[in-house]
């Protein structure tokens, strides 16, 4: 296990123990969740070392990387995710129509095959040599592993983009400060991630599956996030909130609360957290943010 004894957004000592969390995915372990008093920022702490972080990906319950298409559960999760993909793609196109499309954390790589198929130029970055092969395999995608990133050009992407994979990245201001480097002038750096700020955290405190710890080691609001990537070079353009996540993440709370995924509250839950960011994207179960190099 590692601690970190500074917060990384803020630098200060003054980070304390704010709950206990439990891997309701692999091992059933107990990890403790910290805030930093000086910024807000909410990080797991201590956390696996990264030679460690393997085992807890280790789960058949763990899709992100899987196309397994068993149980009703899993196969809307499929269907949601087809059509998520198909606004990431208007989101990014609508950005940059021209140039390279970056996406680090690109696990099987759907997300970016789509890319391909609508005449991009795009690159992947993917730590799982399991989800690497298969991205190559069956997107035929150029798919680079963690060694191979820092081997990217300067200024050579017009879109980079982070789809839930931010909170899994242990060398945060290493990455980011990479990104800086990579992304070219006009370009645009996508990150969607978790809101601990959200209604539907609130509602299921430590058992909000948007925890899910120790996978995600940092757990991001709009402030921290926005303070992170403005310390690193980066200006926020806009928010843009994620309703579908809202039930599915209440879903999987209500599973770590009850042991059943209770359909009815978990879409009364995610209904009621969409219905209070309505006009705010910032209070969305996951948001997404848009950012330029300032
Ligand atoms: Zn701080």
């Amino acid at each position: 296990m590692h601690t970190l004894s500074h917060c990384p957004v803020c630098n200060s000592e003054n980070v304390k123990n704010a709950f206990s969390c439990i891997d309701h995915t692999t091992t059933q372990e107990t990890f403790q969740v910290q805030t930093c008093n000086q910024c807000s920022f909410t990080l797991t702490n201590p956390r696996p070392n990264d030679d460690q972080l393997g085992k807890y990906y280790e789960s058949n319950d763990y899709i992100s990387h899987s196309n397994n298409q068993k149980g009703i559960f899993n196969r809307i999760y499929q269907m949601v995710r087809y059509h998520a993909i198909e606004s990431k793609f208007k989101l990014i196109n609508g950005l940059n129509s021209n140039g390279l499309v970056l996406d680090y954390g690109c696990g099987t790589g759907e997300f970016l095959g789509y890319v391909q198929k609508h005449e991009r130029t795009v690159l992947g970055v993917e730590p799982s040599e399991f989800a690497r092969k298969q991205a190559i395999k069956n997107h035929q995608l150029n798919v680079l592993s963690l060694e191979e990133f820092p081997s990217i050009s300067d200024n050579s992407a017009s879109i980079i983009s982070l789809w839930h994979v931010l909170e899994h990245v242990s060398n945060l201001r290493e990455t980011l400060s990479k990104f800086h480097s990579i992304l070219n002038d006009q370009g645009h750096l996508v990150i969607a991630v978790p809101n601990c700020g959200s209604l539907d955290a609130e509602i299921y405190g430590p058992l909000w599956a948007g925890y899910d710890v120790p996978r995600h080691l940092w757990h991001f609001t709009p402030k921290t996030l926005q303070q992170l990537l403005e310390s690193e070079g980066f200006k926020l353009l806009k928010m843009k909130g994620m309703p579908f996540d809202s039930f599915y993440v209440s879903l999987l709370s209500e599973k770590h609360r009850t042991g059943k995924m209770n359909p009815i509250r978990a879409f009364k839950n995610g209904l009621l957290s969409n219905w209070k960011a309505r006009n705010n994207p910032g209070k969305t179960s996951s948001v997404i943010y848009i950012f330029q190099k300032k």
